[in-house]
């Protein structure tokens, strides 16, 4: 188990890092959000983040998180779904989840619109880009997002809020900004079409999110960095 005064001392660190990234970039830190990923740690770092204030979660696995909603139901935490969600899983994600993050197909699409429906809730959610092309990455390729996009803007019950990406692992700032820069415009591109219903761009990452901030990023989802001794 990582200490509470290590995890309270990444924490401040981290803040302090976010608000500085915005400065730069004359954004206001309160416009970012921090999304403490604990896929990789137990739910007593979760109490110990909550303790701290923090209230978003990020999980990649639907089984995990719904153990840990259950366990920690008396907390009053915002669950995001940040992994890759298989369409067979849509039912159990409907209604769990405070946002998908990684909504990648159109067919997962139509999964979460008839398991919202069942479900008699509205599933949020931000449409993942593979920016960077790479093969291995789950998301929309930027030729089929805007055709994609149409498809997703149809279905009733599935909310599009922004979007998602991942930059290449890399530490080259020269490799991993253009990422974040094109994110953004393709949202605003997005948004000139369906009138400004995206606000959010999930975007950042442990090695990479002070990057992300100053490009333009409204939620950092960060697991590694909070639990380092
Ligand atoms: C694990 C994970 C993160 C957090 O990564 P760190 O490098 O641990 O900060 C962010 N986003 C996704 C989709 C992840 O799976």
């Amino acid at each position: 188990m990582v200490p509470a005064k290590v995890i309270k001392k990444n924490l401040i660190s981290i803040k302090g890092r976010i608000f500085e990234a915005a400065e730069r970039s004359r954004r206001s830190p309160e416009a970012v959000q921090l999304v403490a990923v604990t896929k990789a740690v137990g739910t007593e770092e979760i109490r110990i983040l909550y303790d701290l204030g923090v209230r978003d979660f990020g999980e990649n696995r639907v089984q995990q998180a719904l153990v840990r909603m259950e366990s920690l139901s008396s907390l009053d935490v915002r669950w995001h779904m940040i992994g890759r969600l298989q369409t067979n899983k849509a039912k159990k994600a409907a209604g769990a989840f405070h946002l998908l993050h990684s909504l990648d197909s159109i067919r997962l699409g139509f999964a979460l619109d008839r398991a919202a429906r069942e479900h008699g809730c509205m599933m949020d959610t931000l449409v993942e880009v593979n920016v960077s092309g790479e093969e291995v990455k789950a998301g929309f390729d930027v030729n089929e997002l805007e055709s994609g996009f149409a498809e997703l803007t149809k279905l009733k019950h599935v909310r599009l809020q922004g979007l998602m990406t991942m930059a290449p692992l890399t530490d080259n700032p020269e490799t991993v900004r253009p990422v974040f820069r094109s994110l953004r415009e393709l949202r605003d591109g997005l948004n000139e079409e369906c009138g400004g219903a995206l606000h959010h761009l999930s975007m950042g990452m442990t090695q990479d999110f002070e990057l992300a901030v100053e490009e333009g990023a409204t939620m950092v989802r960060i697991g590694t960095a909070l639990f380092l001794p």
